[in-house]
């Protein structure tokens, strides 16, 4: 039965359409289960009446034509209960219609199981048969499985079909909603451009030469346009990234090198095989091999290799570089199944409004780019149907990781007001980088920001940042080949010190592991993130460890604002040992004759047992830090990069509040600072609510400071408080969100809220 599950579930996810999808679903299942009747009743768009959409054993006539409203016949029984209704004679209950033309009459056995994706409800899977009998539990408990396996497929296949290609002459059906996960925040709306695969390697057939000089020749040829391509693009970006973020089209040329791919594709050309051949089966074995590996950094050097495979074949084939010649329309949504850096260079930044991945995540080196550049980005939106939306109008919500395709004016206008909003309150807040952030019966509220890349330095400053109070290392780590030195990293740290100084930065010591894994270092487990992270990889590895240590004492020479923080931290242990570590790296550099000063020392509190053990850390250090995205991730059990469970992951639950001010209470009870470098931080909303619990420091992404230090400056102290404690009792999390947007528009911040965008 298994197998046979597995099989109908393959056919129907090869399927092309959702005509297809249905069709094989009907004739499958029919024959699996040996009924006279198989059919599928799907929801109409206006989720008004069941249509019948596929049958096998039933009039195929009626197809399209019979129909439902949601409250008739034993179809409409099955929707509203959501469960399956097991009948011996069809006819005999109570909510049975006939519906005419089917041939209906014949069956008397019924089976209906609902088909449900993600909670919505798509119609109906039915089984009939003519003899009077009741289907058996195994039969029941296959449908539903086998229901509960295709709603996916159908699902996808309805919301294919609902997109039509431009000047297809069908309408297509407006405000259609693909989910992804947040790339970059931010709101973009424009026509989507398309990037197909330059080539297609798959479609290369297999040939002999007997001129093997002059296809080395051809091949020699095509690498050097493809390398100059490739430089093109970096120097395209060169004035938006600094020398780190360039270095990844320095990795994309390496790949290049006589040996790797090119000293390959040669020595198969010399076995006999043409240019184009040699090239698909070298570039094919090295996407095999990184497709397989588990580790999603390294699954994601796939999509780099087929983007040069690709590039060189596209030259090879001598249509030359098409992309550079594409005129680009104003406000570009730049779409492709797999983003890469490259395709990042290809659209002058001017007319790039956004970017839209089928695949990858945030950690995709395209979306570690989009990031520092500031472009709102949704990756893995895996449900659409990207080859058809060319041309279409596009919104794209960067910060629900929600995409719409030909959205209706309603909502089209709903989403420019916000972009308008954005950009007034942008403008209107951009005078306030010498300002205090001081509430209006004077209570200063520090601001920091929270840094990675090379350019969050400058646009920090420029936004009046009052110090670093995350500093993610590992950014600088993931996009190199291997692990820096001590010196590379010296030199990286020092600049980040340099341009805060005096001004106090907080390194965090290298968090890998779960969602940010090295290329170089790959990490294989089942459960990411309860693994191996953070400290508990530096600590099993010292000499990590010890060297990033000694980089960063060494970069702060002379300029004494270093603050190191350890992340992910579950026991006063890991404290203990990372202190002595630390103590090993300060007398070590002293006796080479470094002046280094005693850096500060702080925990970071991202996980349920730290939260318990806050004061004993607290004894132990200069200050905590609560890093409240994996708090809220491992308080609420929800992965945070997981689409499927995104509704949960929520970060004024009542859970998360509690924590948040027992933090705060714990540490202040140790007479030790508490600051917060999560997201939560960064919502004008949570800052006041932060403010209120006592945190003596908020760390946030530059882009969201001006407008957290605009709430702070337009609350008093005592409001805050007051709306903390009214918010602190509530037990409903959309309540909370509705009382807290309301005290932002009393308080006249309304502004500062981002409008409720319709479902
Ligand atoms: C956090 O977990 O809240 C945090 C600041 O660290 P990161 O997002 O890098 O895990
Ligand atoms: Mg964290």
């Amino acid at each position: 039965m298994l197998e046979m599950l597995r099989k109908i579930v393959q056919e129907v996810n090869a399927a092309p359409d959702l005509d297809s999808v249905l069709d094989v679903i009907v004739r499958r299942v029919q024959r699996a289960m040996r009924t006279d009747v198989c059919s599928v009743y799907l929801l109409d768009n206006n989720q008004e009446r069941y249509i019948l959409m596929a049958t096998q054993g039933l009039n195929k006539k009626s197809v399209g034509n019979a129909s439902l409203s949601l409250d008739e016949g034993i179809v409409g029984v099955v929707g509203q209960r959501a469960e399956p209704i097991n009948l011996e004679d069809a006819a005999q209950h109570s909510a049975f219609t006939y519906i005419k033309g089917t041939g209906e009459e014949k069956f008397h056995a019924f089976l209906g199981v609902p088909i449900i994706h993600h909670r919505n409800l798509l119609g109906v899977l039915v089984v009939q048969q003519k003899a009077s009998r009741r289907f058996d539990e195994a039969e029941e408990a296959f449908l539903v499985t086998m229901s509960a396996q295709l709603a996916g497929a159908i699902a996808h296949a309805e919301a294919t079909g609902s997109i039509n290609q431009v000047g297809s002459g069908e309408k297509t059906e407006s405000d259609r909603k693909f989910e992804g996960v947040a790339g970059c925040i931010g709101v973009a709306i424009g026509p989507a451009v398309v990037m197909t695969p330059l080539a297609d390697l798959d479609g290369v057939p297999e040939r002999k030469t007997d001129d093997i000089k002059a296809e080395v020749t051809k091949f020699k040829q095509a690498l050097a346009a493809v390398r100059r391509d490739i430089k093109k693009v970096g120097r395209s970006l060169a004035k938006r990234l600094r020398s780190e973020e360039r270095e990844l089209f320095d990795v994309y040329i390496r790949m290049l090198d006589d040996n790797a791919i090119a000293g390959e594709v040669i020595a198969r050309i010399k076995e006999g095989n043409w240019a184009q051949g040699a090239l698909k089966s070298v570039i094919s074995e090295h996407v095999q091999q990184f497709s397989l590996m588990d580790d999603p950094y390294l699954r994601e050097r796939a999509t780099d290799i087929k983007d040069l495979g690709r590039r060189m074949l596209t030259c090879l084939q001598e249509s030359g570089p098409a992309l550079s010649e594409i005129e680009f329309p104003e406000d570009t949504i730049l779409v492709a199944d797999e983003l890469t850096p490259a395709m990042l260079g290809e659209v002058p930044t001017e007319k790039l409004a956004g970017l839209l991945s089928v695949n990858g995540s945030g950690n995709s080196h395209a979306a570690i780019l989009a990031r520092s550049m500031g472009i709102p980005t949704v990756m893995g939106a895996v449900d659409l149907p990207y080859t058809r939306i060319e041309g279409l109008t596009v919104i794209l919500d960067g910060y629900s990781g929600r995409v719409f395709v030909n959205p209706s004016e309603d909502l089209a206008q709903c989403y420019r007001d916000i972009l308008r909003e954005e950009n007034e309150v942008n403008a209107g807040l951009e005078g306030l980088k010498e300002l205090p952030a001081e509430t209006t019966d004077g209570y200063r509220m520090p601001l920091w920001v929270n840094t990675g890349l090379v350019t969050d330095v400058a646009r920090s400053l420029d936004r009046g940042a009052e110090g670093i109070g995350l500093y993610r290392t590992e950014i600088p780590f993931m996009i190199r080949d291997f692990f820096p030195s001590e010196y590379d990293q010296m030199e990286t740290y020092r600049r980040q010190l340099e341009a805060f100084a005096p001004r106090p930065v907080t390194m965090r010591t290298l968090d890998i592991g779960g969602d940010k894994p090295l290329p170089y270092f790959p990490i294989e487990e089942d459960n990411p993130f309860l693994g191996w992270r953070g400290i508990r990889v530096t600590l099993d590895h010292p000499e990590i460890f010890l060297v990033q240590i000694r980089a960063m004492l060494r970069a702060a020479e002379g300029l004494d604002n270093l603050r190191i923080m350890l992340p992910m931290v579950t026991s006063v242990q890991e404290v203990d040992e990372a202190k002595q570590l630390i103590a090993q790296a300060v007398d070590e550099l002293r006796e080479e004759g470094h002046v280094v000063n005693q850096p500060l020392i702080g925990v970071m509190v991202e996980v349920p047992a730290a939260v318990y053990q806050v004061r004993r850390f607290a004894r132990r250090v200069d200050f905590i830090s609560v890093g409240s995205n994996d708090l809220t991730q491992y308080l609420l059990a929800v992965d945070r990069n997981n689409p499927r469970v995104a509704d949960l992951y929520v970060s004024y639950h009542p859970a998360v509040l509690k924590a948040l001010q027992f933090i705060a209470r714990e540490a202040h009870k140790e007479n030790v600072s508490v600051s917060i470098c999560g997201e939560m931080a960064a919502d004008p909303g949570g800052a006041i609510l932060l403010m209120a619990m006592g945190y003596d420091v908020l760390s946030m992404n530059a882009t969201n400071l001006p407008k957290v230090k605009y709430a702070i400056r337009g609350v008093s102290f005592e409001r805050a408080k007051a709306l903390l404690q009214q918010i602190i009792v509530m037990d409903d999390v959309d309540k909370i969100h509705m009382v807290l947007r309301n005290a932002l528009k009393d308080l006249g911040l309304g502004q500062l809220t981002r409008p409720s965008i319709p479902d």
